[in-house]
């Protein structure tokens, strides 16, 4: 994310961020002109693990963050996590969490719920706002200058009292909460949903690291009223309307589990590992603190990497020469969770029932959480749902991007956020050599679609990587990359025998989809992009009128970027040849062959050749090999017995 310095206009108001304040992890972001963008820690991290650690003896804060997290199980009972379970909620109303939470919860003023560490009782605001209060210096240190005013984001299914305690975890923390919005709608205004559709009907899909929850909105988008400075007073709490300026959402049905998250998935392979270890080393075998640890972050490591890879290699060093080793693939991990992915489909069902609507009824799907990385989950929301969910921004940034495009709708700087109508720089991909296919060109309105062939330019490759660019110049390194993906497993042939057909497309939001397939072999990847964020209209104006001054000078480097191409392929081709019929041709002939191969090397060569010539020895290339073309041709033909 960008760590670069704000523009002066926003400088000069006090900034406006947005929180994400997870069960499981915190993020802070916000919003110009430009669009929303994490701000990350001094050492590049977004996500703050929500976890705080107190001492014992002192009830001082000892460690806030992934410190906090990875010593965990070394000190379980001062080491406070998913507090955001806690707030707002009576001590009775939490009996069922304690199974789960291994530090002390007691009764507290009005039988509310406590944490106690030692002799110190912490309030479940107080807790969250340690949290918070890290990410209030994060931005202060990303700004340089003090942040006082926050937007927060909470469950859908959070009722008045928990989005009371939210709104004192900010004020405790020093920050002055103007808004509470519900997560799915910050997530679906991350995207703009609500600004393309008037009456947009959205699910989101939220499986965290210990909650899931799945929601339908119907969004709707209010212009904004409130003037820079005068930021309207917060809206009530209750239900699912955050009001005001921005976006309207009702929420027309919401279903979940509480206890249902990526942990579990983590749970599941530490009792894999632990059960193999007995097996290996004996069932007596002890798991010490820190053992336990190492296994847990081996665990959610290695799920991690499941999602990328088809396999990973587990390894863990248990003292005494016992080194337990093994290989996972993504289809055991699959085969394990498939029960646990199908929780997450039945309250899909669940919740379109209660919303009385149908899969069809729904326009977009959203995914958010991390855990909705998961490959399988990916999958079966889009069987479920019948449509590819948006996975183009962070699953786990989405509702904090979405928190402080909110914010910036308050602060009055984003009204011109709204994405255009129309593409504003083109759209394509690089090609051998650094040039650059456009595939849809600028001012093209959206929705639209293209579609173009590619092949390969190597034999047997079998991966392709496709890499998806924006703007007018020709070359690579003068547009701006938006993303890439791999075609992988195309199956290995002679080089431009492969048929990849690349597929770009724009829906109405603005999002771009990008896919490849390779039509011999099926094999196909894809992408998702949001090309509108983080350009502003006057950036698109600059971008427009250098391409306009270097048109020319950009339409000679692409020119040789082909010739180059095209010769390397043809002499490879008229090698080959020679190699199979050389010696059955005159001498003579060979070596006006060779001379005029020479000749085009000489160009390929060159650093700056004259792209007019170089094009003339191509063609005199190319029609002098006729002849040697089809000597071979006929040998092959020979060859294979198919003519005399
Ligand atoms: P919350 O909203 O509950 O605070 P997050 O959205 O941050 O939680 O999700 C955290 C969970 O996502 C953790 O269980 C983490 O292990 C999991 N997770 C993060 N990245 C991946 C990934 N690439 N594959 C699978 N799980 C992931
Ligand atoms: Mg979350």
């Amino acid at each position: 994310m960008s760590q670069a310095t704000p523009p002066a206009s926003a400088a000069q108001a006090d900034p406006i961020v947005g929180i994400d304040l997870g069960t499981t992890n915190s993020l802070v972001a916000w919003c110009d002109e430009r669009g929303p963008r994490i701000i990350p820690d001094a050492l590049g991290r977004s996500l703050l693990p929500s976890v705080v650690r107190f001492n014992r003896g002192t009830g001082d804060v000892e460690a806030v963050g992934q410190e906090a997290r990875t010593e965990a199980v070394r000190f379980p009972r001062e080491t406070v996590f998913s507090v955001k379970r806690l707030m707002g909620r009576g001590r009775d109303d939490v009996d069922a969490e304690l199974a789960y939470l291994p530090y002390e919860v007691v009764r507290g003023e009005n039988d509310t719920a406590r944490v106690r560490v030692g002799e110190r009782v912490f309030s479940p605001p107080e807790v969250s706002a340690i949290i918070l209060a890290k990410l209030r210096e994060r931005a202060e240190a990303h700004f340089g200058r003090p942040v006082r005013r926050a937007v927060i984001t909470v469950p859908a299914y959070f009722d008045d009292a928990q989005r009371q305690a939210t709104r004192d975890a900010g004020r405790i923390a020093g920050l002055e909460v103007l808004r509470i919005v519900n997560e799915p709608t910050a997530a679906a205004l991350a995207y703009n949903l609500d600004q393309r559709h008037a009456d947009a009907t959205v699910a989101v899909f939220d499986l965290g690291g210990g909650t899931f929850d799945v929601s339908i909105l119907r969004l709707q988008h209010a212009p904004t009223e409130t003037k820079p400075g005068e930021v309207a007073p917060a809206t009530g709490a209750s239900g699912g309307n955050s009001g005001g300026g921005g976006s309207i959402d009702q929420v027309l049905a919401t279903a979940g589990d509480t206890h249902l998250g990526g942990d579990d998935v983590d749970q599941m392979l530490i009792a894999l590992f632990q059960g193999e270890i007995q097996k290996q080393f004996g069932a007596g075998l002890a798991f010490p603190p820190a053992t336990l640890q190492a296994l847990r972050t081996l665990a959610e490591a290695t799920k991690i990497r499941l999602s990328e890879n088809e396999s990973g290699a587990v390894e863990i060093d248990l003292g005494g020469g016992r080194l337990y080793k093994r290989t996972i693939t993504r289809g055991e991990l699959e085969a394990m969770i498939a029960p646990w992915v199908e929780r997450t489909i039945d309250c899909c069902r669940r919740v379109l029932r209660s919303a009385k609507l149908g899969p069809g009824d729904i326009q977009r799907v959203v995914m958010v959480g991390g855990s909705t990385r998961i490959p399988l989950v990916r999958r079966r929301v889009a069987e479920v749902f019948g449509s590819e969910p948006y996975t183009a921004l962070n699953h786990d940034e989405v509702v904090a991007l979405g928190a402080a495009v909110q914010a910036s709708i308050l602060a009055g700087i984003n009204r011109d956020m709204l994405l255009l109508d129309v593409i504003p720089l083109s759209l394509g991909i690089e090609t051998m050599g650094g040039a650059v296919a456009k595939l849809i060109v600028a001012n093209s309105t959206i929705p639209c679609r293209a579609r173009e062939n590619f092949s390969t330019y190597v034999d047997g490759q079998t991966s392709v990587m496709i890499h998806v660019l924006q703007g007018e110049r020709e070359l690579v390194k003068d547009c701006r990359s938006l993303g890439r993906f791999e075609l992988k497993g195309v199956p290995p042939m002679p080089a431009g025998l492969p048929k990849i057909e690349v597929t770009f497309l724009v829906d109405a939001n603005g999002i771009l989809n990008v896919s490849a397939i390779e039509k011999r072999s099926e094999k196909s990847a894809g992408i998702q992009i949001v090309p509108n964020h983080g350009l502003s209209r006057d950036e698109v104006r600059q971008i427009e009128a250098q391409s306009l001054a270097h048109a020319r000078e950009d339409m000679t480097a692409h020119r040789l970027i082909d010739l180059r191409n095209q010769a390397r392929l043809d002499i490879r081709a008229i090698e080959r040849q020679l190699a199979k019929v050389g010696d059955a041709i005159d001498a003579e002939y060979r070596d006006q062959v060779a001379a005029s191969v020479a000749k085009v090397k000489g160009f390929v060569d060159a650093a700056a050749p004259d792209a007019d010539a170089f094009a003339k020895a191509l063609t005199e290339m190319d029609h002098g090999t006729v002849r040697l073309a089809e000597t071979a041709i006929r040998k092959t033909l020979q060859d294979e017995g198919l003519t005399g």
